[in-house]
């Protein structure tokens, strides 16, 4: 059979983590990685696959099935998003949430009139925590939907950490309240503030000559990162910064909570653990890319997100398989 030719656009951890899922799906191959830097700085986990310049994008149209976009959210995929949908089939992990329904809107305009399918905030949260949120809200109606993060590394909020004067190296771990998850779990409905559901740890390398107390004033005090939770910070060395915190960690869960009937409570709960949040997010993305490929070849062409994809169409079993060992 004919292999869905993917090309991977980025190499930074979601690019490395889709190299790998890759080479776990047997009806997926590998074009080519697309970057904006020199091919000689990438160091790919397979040798053999080709490092392309990103501005030769186009003349690989006819070659490539679907392109996974790996960009950075902030500053990448605003612009590759819309630029690419318009030649190509595109996959990728925007999670900007606010900004979701104008980007959706953005890829669309691009994506429709040329006959490509984009699925957009493919990945964990936004992706799998929100079709579970959606199960949640659809089977439950009279009820509440909790969403717990961690314990984890929030790339964000190490940044900002990093960003703090007199910080020279960073990272930030949010871990959920326990207590907050039980009570949840209990069916009791609890309403919790911001500050009752998470709690911040921070591990800081000073710079030379910086004062501890002020910069974990600054961390503390910092508006919509820190002010409304209670943060932890630790200063450590340079080496162990590099030495025990270098993984990626994440994971968390979704609890749907309400009652049906008379008066019983069910409880609904998706949860991940995850020891590489971006490989788990590529394979994620890699799974959607057949669904991707999948919609165009039947026509179904323009922007899309989790919530318009048939499950079936991740799987590389055919329909009847499906029905018939896991339904
Ligand atoms: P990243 O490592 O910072 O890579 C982003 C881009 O930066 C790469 O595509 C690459 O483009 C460039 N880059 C990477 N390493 C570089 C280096 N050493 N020097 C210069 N440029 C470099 O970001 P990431 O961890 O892969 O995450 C990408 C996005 O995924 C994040 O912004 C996040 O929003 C999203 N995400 C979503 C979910 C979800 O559940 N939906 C989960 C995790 C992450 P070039 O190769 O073109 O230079």
């Amino acid at each position: 059979v004919r292999k869905i030719k993917i090309g991977i656009v980025g190499y930074g951890n979601l690019g490395r983590g889709v190299e790998s899922a890759i080479a776990q799906n047997d009806d997926l191959t590998i074009v080519g990685v697309f970057t904006r830097r020199a091919p000689d700085q990438l160091q790919l986990l397979n040798t053999d696959i080709p490092i392309i310049p990103y501005d030769d994008i186009l003349q690989y149209k006819e070659k490539v099935d679907v392109l996974i976009l790996c960009g950075g959210s902030k500053d990448d995929l605003p612009k590759q998003g819309p630029n690419l949908a318009a030649h190509f089939n595109t996959v990728d992990s925007f999670d900007t949430h606010a900004k979701i329904p104008e980007y959706f809107e953005a890829v669309d305009a691009s994506a429709k009139p040329n006959g490509k399918t984009a699925v957009i905030s493919v990945g964990w949260d936004p992706g799998l925590f929100s079709l579970n949120r959606l199960f949640g809200e659809a089977i439950l109606p009279e009820g509440a939907t909790y969403t717990f993060w961690g314990k984890g590394l929030s790339q964000g909020h190490s940044d900002a950490v990093r960003r703090i004067e007199g910080v020279k190296g960073a990272v930030q771990y949010t871990i959920p309240v326990e207590e907050a998850v039980d009570k949840v779990r209990s069916g009791k409905l609890p309403e919790l503030t911001t500050r009752e559901k998470h709690t911040r740890e921070c591990y800081v390398v000073l710079e030379e000559g910086a004062v501890a107390k002020t910069v974990e004033q600054a961390i503390k005090t910092m508006p919509d990162y820190f002010a409304d939770y209670d943060t932890t910070v630790h200063f450590i060395t340079e080496d162990e910064l590099s030495r025990n915190h270098s993984a990626m960690p994440h994971g968390g869960f979704v609890i749907r909570s309400g009652k049906t009937g008379e008066s019983n409570n069910q409880v609904m709960e998706y949860s991940l653990k995850l020891e590489s949040n971006p490989e788990f997010t590529s394979s994620v993305l890699v799974a959607y890319a057949r669904a991707a490929y999948r919609l165009n070849e039947r026509g179904d062409t323009g922007a899309k997100t989790v919530f318009d994809i048939a499950p079936g169409l991740l799987s590389p079993k055919s329909p009847s398989a499906l029905r018939k060992e896991i339904l």
